[in-house]
């Protein structure tokens, strides 16, 4: 048959969030806490630059690796932010989101049955990119009981010291763990001892908050810190970030990559021939998010931090427990004991009879079964209304 789909497109399902969209679009009383999105508007300084870039008429093709102004700003933003030093010349890639910088490392470094691990539960993009790109994935799970942290027992167990390739995002879509500079220390000697290289989406670097109990294991600090800036792993890693989420840019699709120069090459080598540059509108955007956007972005912080701190303690109530997440802006609680099910049944109930809309966490990959993905990237007034209607579906279900 002729365009029959390739046995790599094959291999890979359609994304089981969609699915969920798809229900929940049906129906105009939905609240849906299942989106991975802010609710928040660009910032306005951020706009108004993308708009007077087109009014000025610049809406060229940039350099292949980005507005030079713009890779130098945010040379100077990683550095100041997290302590990553990137030269803008030659050491930053600007891409079309974070994921085509995800889909560059894949195809960039990966060679047919090159093992690549993913901690997991884990952003929905990995596993299908590893696959399209030709390798084999080995999932490693993570666990409630360590806070959905990664662990060297988790890597061992699932035999990731024969992988060539170990992808992390923290803070974590869709767990909201977070991994602190003591928790990465045994994660980077895990990947100096076994030589792997290492993935690292930062993507909610900025989406960090403070605990709500004293947990001085978290060093007491709510900022986050790359494993690039630990020792020896700079020169193994790629590190993804992007405007999608702490500057609430997601639709102007712009995002970015961080690594040494060879391998940024590599990456700019599929860059240039499969997208020429990023969208240029959003460079001028993301330029002014960077220059002007710094309380916008502390605003939102601050939003989404007393949200989280409600949700936390409201599933807590309906006796959904519920780790203390500090990151990114989901919560991940179990589906409660009463409950005679699975997640994913849970996930469906809760569409048809109440109206809200979240994620089934076993989506995500190992590690997720029996949890629920819940963005708290909604307004307070929503969410108020959810968490009821979560509470009566609970309690209907007892
Ligand atoms: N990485 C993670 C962990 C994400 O959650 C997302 C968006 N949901 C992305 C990457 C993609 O971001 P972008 O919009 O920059 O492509």
């Amino acid at each position: 048959m002729s365009l029959e789909p390739s046995q790599r497109v094959q291999a890979v399902g359609p994304s089981g969030i969609r699915r969920f969209f798809e229900i929940a679009e049906e129906r105009d009383d939905v609240i849906s806490l299942g989106v991975g999105e802010p609710d928040f508007s660009t910032p306005w300084a951020a706009r108004d630059a993308a708009i007077a870039s087109l009014e000025r008429g610049k809406t060229s093709y940039t350099a292949n690796r980005g507005m030079r102004e713009l890779r130098q700003a945010i040379s100077g933003y990683v550095d100041e932010r997290f302590g990553l030093e990137y030269d803008g010349d030659d050491e930053i890639l600007v891409t079309a989101g974070a994921s085509e910088a995800v889909d560059l490392a894949f195809r960039a470094f990966v060679d047919p049955g090159d093992i690549v691990a993913i901690a997991q539960p884990s952003y929905i993009s990995y596993e299908p990119g590893v696959i399209f790109a030709g390798g084999e994935v080995c999932s490693v799970p993570t666990r409630e009981a360590d806070d959905f942290r990664l662990t060297v027992d988790a890597l061992e167990a699932a035999g990731a010291a024969d992988a060539d390739l170990l992808v992390l995002c923290y803070p974590n879509n869709p767990t909201g763990a977070v991994m602190s500079k003591a928790d990465l220390e045994p994660i980077a000697a895990f990947v100096r001892e076994h030589d792997l290289s290492v993935l690292s989406d930062e993507i909610y670097a900025e989406l960090t908050y403070g605990n709500e109990t004293d947990r001085p294991d978290h060093g007491g600090s709510a900022i986050h810190t790359s494993i690039a800036t630990l020792p020896g792993m700079r020169e193994r890693t790629i590190v993804f970030n992007g405007f999608s989420k702490a500057h609430a840019m997601t639709g102007l699709r712009l995002g970015y990559a961080l690594g040494p120069s060879d391998a940024i090459a590599a990456m700019n080598r599929i860059h240039q021939y499969g997208m020429l540059s990023a969208p240029t509108t959003a460079q001028y955007a993301a330029l002014e998010a960077l220059e002007s956007c710094a309380n916008d972005v502390a605003d939102m912080v601050a939003q989404y931090d007393r949200r989280r701190r409600f949700v936390l303690s409201r599933f807590r109530e309906i006796g959904m427990p519920c780790f203390e997440a500090a990151g990114a802006f989901y919560v991940f609680p179990k589906v409660p004991d009463s409950w005679d099910g699975t997640a994913n049944e849970f996930a469906e109930g809760l569409l048809h009879e109440e109206g809200v809309a979240v994620v089934p966490g076993d989506v995500f990959g190992s590690g997720g079964e029996g949890h629920l993905r819940v963005s708290y990237a909604t307004g307070i007034e929503d969410l108020r209304e959810a968490l009821a209607r979560i509470e009566r579906f609970v309690t209907d279900h007892a």
